[in-house]
């Protein structure tokens, strides 16, 4: 299949061809027809299938340059704002339309004037929300919703927030959902948004060959040691290292710098401007590994990461899904691995449940120890609730 068989415009067709697109991702061939006929489509689709084309393009070709929002892309992060919403403008520039991108920590006033003037707006809920209840986003005129990465928008708590916006939108619209899985709350979703949806499954891509996965058994407080060594012995090119919490992304990457790895952390507690830096840092192979948490890492596109490592290990198997998913894309290999603890042996089993034949196991033989940054004293003696002052005795 073409893009050519889709009934879009030529000059929409010319310009994706400039940019190299040129042949149908399997997510665009099954969606685009659908949405060019005007129904609402589930698709289950990860970043890097092509998804973004996939609804950018029907939808740039339905809306017109009118200066009226008449098409709304909700993501849950700022860097997949960004990603769509610089997708839509690449591919709108020839019709002349109007594309803003909007998410919060940055200021709202260039976004307000940037709505104003919108054909299509690509934004996070809390933003879209706030310049909703200004009065200065009108989406009246609205008939066409996407959700994207409905799955995780779900987990990080929008789902009021996405039907506050909603309520803002006309009841007659086309509505469709990307979703790196299909849960029931998902579904919920789609039942109550969607009328008579097309549902898009893919296969699952995480075959052997494409998507190595394996874990190694491994100490705890030996895990750093650990890491810093399979960095310098396996042939990694970009790696993602996920942590489940913010101070450890930051204790992870010191301590690889030290080592002689170029290392950064990315996590929820850096500005904008540096969670940007970072990635750019990332993309651009100036740095090798990023150390992330899962809020931080959603969304990245960055091409040809070759490794993800779970440095902790997530309870949950749709997590897990999202993070080997950022790896093996578009046909590339990658590889998967988990460094597998005591306190991690609960979470192996829920994670094994969707990939128990394709992760094998590997012994980690003899590595160094690396020293580690002295260990900082976080608790606070004097305000102990214990009222009988920090040694706990009561004197006689
Ligand atoms: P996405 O899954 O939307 O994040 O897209 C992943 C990457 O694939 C982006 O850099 C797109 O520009 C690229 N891409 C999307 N569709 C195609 C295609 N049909 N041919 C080549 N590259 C594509």
């Amino acid at each position: 299949m073409e893009f050519e068989d889709f009934g879009i415009s030529n000059e929409l067709i010319t310009d994706l061809h400039e940019h190299g697109i040129v042949k149908p991702t399997k997510v665009q061939e099954e969606t685009i027809p659908h949405i060019m006929k005007g129904r609402d489509v589930l698709v289950q689709s990860e970043t890097g299938s092509g998804k973004t084309i996939g609804f950018a393009i029907p939808t740039i070709e339905k809306i017109k340059p009118i200066g009226r929002v008449q098409a709304l892309v909700i993501t849950p992060t700022r860097e997949l704002a960004r990603q769509v919403g610089e997708e839509y403008v690449k591919f709108s520039k020839g019709k002349g339309l109007g594309v803003a991108i909007v998410y919060g920590g940055v200021s709202i006033n260039p976004q307000i004037e940037k709505v104003r003037e919108a054909d299509v707006v690509v934004g996070t809920p809390g933003r879209l929300l706030d310049l909703l209840r200004r009065n200065v986003l009108d989406l009246g005129g609205s008939n066409y919703l996407i959700i994207d990465e409905a799955d995780r928008l779900l987990d990080m708590g929008f789902i009021d927030d996405i039907n506050a916006i909603i309520r803002f939108m006309p009841n007659q619209k086309q509505c469709l959902m990307f979703s790196a899985t299909i849960n029931s709350r998902v579904l919920g979703m789609m039942h109550r948004y969607q009328k008579d949806a097309v549902k898009i499954l893919l296969e699952n891509v995480l075959e052997r060959g494409i998507l190595e996965q394996y874990y190694y058994n491994i100490k705890e407080r030996e895990k750093i040691s650990f890491l810093v060594h399979l960095l310098k012995t396996e042939k990694c090119g970009l790696t993602l290292v996920f942590c489940n919490t913010k101070s450890k992304t930051r204790l992870v990457a010191s301590v690889l710098k030290r080592n002689g790895i170029t290392a950064e952390c990315l996590n929820g507690d850096m500005t904008q401007h540096m969670r940007e830096k970072v990635m750019g840092q990332f993309s651009t192979g100036k740095i090798d590994v990023l150390v992330a948490t899962d809020v931080a890492a959603r969304g990245i596109h960055v091409e040809d990461i070759t490794h993800v490592i779970n440095y902790d290990l997530h309870d949950d198997a749709d997590t897990y899904t999202h993070r080997i998913g950022r790896t093996a894309r578009q046909g590339k290999k990658g590889t998967a691995i988990i460094l597998l603890s005591e306190k991690d042996y609960w979470k192996m089993d829920k994670v094994m449940d969707g990939h128990r034949d394709l992760i094998d196991k590997r012994e980690p033989g003899e590595f160094e120890m690396v020293k580690l940054p002295p260990r900082r004293y976080t608790g606070n003696r004097r305000f102990n609730s214990n009222r009988r002052g920090f040694r706990g005795r009561r004197r006689r």
